[in-house]
């Protein structure tokens, strides 16, 4: 049955790949275990999958292995192979969450018009609403193990009956129709011009050097209390500009103007007292929290370091646990013991923990159900208005960016290629960039009802 009455296509098709092979034989090994179409018409017919699917030049490709196409071509590699046989049901799990946005909207597409011209059943699993708008006739909700809901893609989205289907649709990221104000406008905390950062990659057995103008003539600036997104597909360089001002590497040029004294040329020793005025917050808390110590212990480490007592270390965290709507009792507990969404919160506490007047979040909410990421962004958000924190937010989704932030820059490749306020970057997009961007927003056409929110 695999392969002729039904296919799947994954998350990440390059787990699904076979690495060793060429994608060409790939696709006809599908056909040959079938013993469909004869020896010779396989090849063609592959290649005609290749171009169906939109691939770029399917001869030369037919004999390139998986590693040498990007996320987008190997998805639809992987649609080419579903493909081989036609079958009547395919399989789609999280197909294009791994993917850029620009990416994730042609492969969309794609898969749209494949149903429509050979009329195939799609079984489409996602977490994202912005896809089901995007692409489903019908909707089931699935809650632990239990079809909870089921009906029209018109009547789950706009007019939920399940209670868990209406906390979830609340709780979906939105474009803002409404701009966020600064509560008050602080003083500068943070000033950077030009800044500049080129990686030069090494050879290796497949590539000549390459250098890649990471960031590119970079110039922004944070006050306090104040949110500034960098948004931008995978590889623009955001997390980049993240590092460079923790310092964390060598920039190549430009000022860093931390609270007025520039630090891009300051030696660690210099940078030292600054530190904890620059905190970080990551996408996956847990990677930086270290297992073997209670969370106590974890974000005590910080202040203990920079001279407070234990005692008043261990007021403070127990503070700001409880701050960031943790339990007391998380403070003799180890990560494990925590979902990711409190694992977030434990991150955001350390954070806190030494008074910093920035901090940088990097995709730190990316990895959160949708539920769990409002909480957080709620959370990050009056946190930043009691005590006047500058934000550097940093994301891939558009969505989460509008909701979070004053003003936004989008980057391409290294550059600012437009900044404002969100609402016209949104509504008004200048760069032709942007306007892609934008446009392959998922389910931008939706919004839900105000009833339901
Ligand atoms: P983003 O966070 O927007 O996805 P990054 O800042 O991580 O982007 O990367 C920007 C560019 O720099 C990409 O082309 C990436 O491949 C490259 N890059 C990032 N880190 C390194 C590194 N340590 N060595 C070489 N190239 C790198
Ligand atoms: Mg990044």
């Amino acid at each position: 049955m695999r392969g002729k009455d039904m296919a799947m296509i994954f998350q990440e098709p390059m787990s699904a790949l076979n690495p060793l092979m060429t994608v060409g034989a790939q696709v006809t090994e599908v056909m040959e275990a079938h013993r469909a179409f004869t020896p010779d018409a396989r090849k063609q017919r592959a290649l005609d999958l290749f171009n169906f699917v939109g691939l770029p030049d399917p001869k030369v490709l037919y004999d390139t292995h998986p590693f040498r196409l990007s996320g987008g071509q190997r998805q639809r590699v992987m649609i080419a192979m579903a493909l081989a046989l036609e079958p009547p049901l395919l399989i789609a799990d999280e197909p294009t969450t791994a993917l850029d946005v620009t990416t994730q909207a042609q492969i969309l597409a794609l898969i749209a018009k494949i149903q429509k011209e050979k009329g195939m059943g799609v079984m489409f699993v996602t977490h994202d609403f912005g896809v089901v708008a995007e692409i489903a006739h019908r909707v089931a909700v699935m809650e632990k193990g239990i079809l909870v809901e089921q009906g029209s893609v018109d009547q789950v989205l706009n007019n939920p009956r399940h209670p868990y289907t209406q906390r979830l649709i609340a709780a979906v990221p939105h474009l803002r129709k409404i701009e966020r104000v600064v509560a008050k406008e602080g003083e500068v905390v943070l000033e950077v011009a030009n800044l500049q950062k080129t990686y030069v990659t090494g050879r290796t057995l497949f590539t000549k050097p390459r250098i890649i103008k990471a960031v590119d003539n970079v110039s922004f600036t944070v006050r306090r209390g104040e949110t500034l997104g960098i948004v931008g597909e995978s590889g623009s360089g955001k997390s980049t500009i993240g590092k460079c001002l923790l310092k964390l590497i060598k920039i190549d040029g430009g000022e860093i103007r931390f609270q007025g004294t520039d630090i891009a040329g300051y030696s660690e020793a210099q940078l030292r007292p600054l530190r904890r005025h620059v905190q970080m917050i990551f996408q996956d808390p847990f990677a930086s929290l270290n297992p073997r110590h209670t969370v106590g212990r974890s974000i005590c480490d910080g202040p203990i370091a920079n001279g407070d007592s234990p005692r008043d270390a261990e007021h403070r965290t127990r503070e700001l646990l409880e701050l960031v709507g943790l339990d007391v009792s998380a403070f003799d507990r180890y990560p494990n013991q925590f979902s990711g969404g409190q694992r977030q919160r434990i991150g955001i506490a350390r954070a806190l923990a030494l008074n910093p007047s920035l901090i940088v979040a990097d995709e730190s909410v990316s990895a959160l159900d949708v539920s769990v990421q409002a909480q957080v962004l709620e959370l990050l958000q009056s946190l930043q208005k009691r005590l006047q924190i500058g934000i550097i937010f940093i994301t891939h989704d558009l969505r989460v960016a509008s909701q979070i932030c004053h003003s936004i820059a989008v980057m391409h490749q290294g550059k600012i290629v437009e900044f404002g306020k969100p609402t016209d970057i949104f509504n008004n997009p200048q760069s032709d960039y942007t306007k892609r961007l934008v446009d392959a927003i998922p389910g931008k056409q939706w919004e839900p009802q105000e009833s339901v929110v």
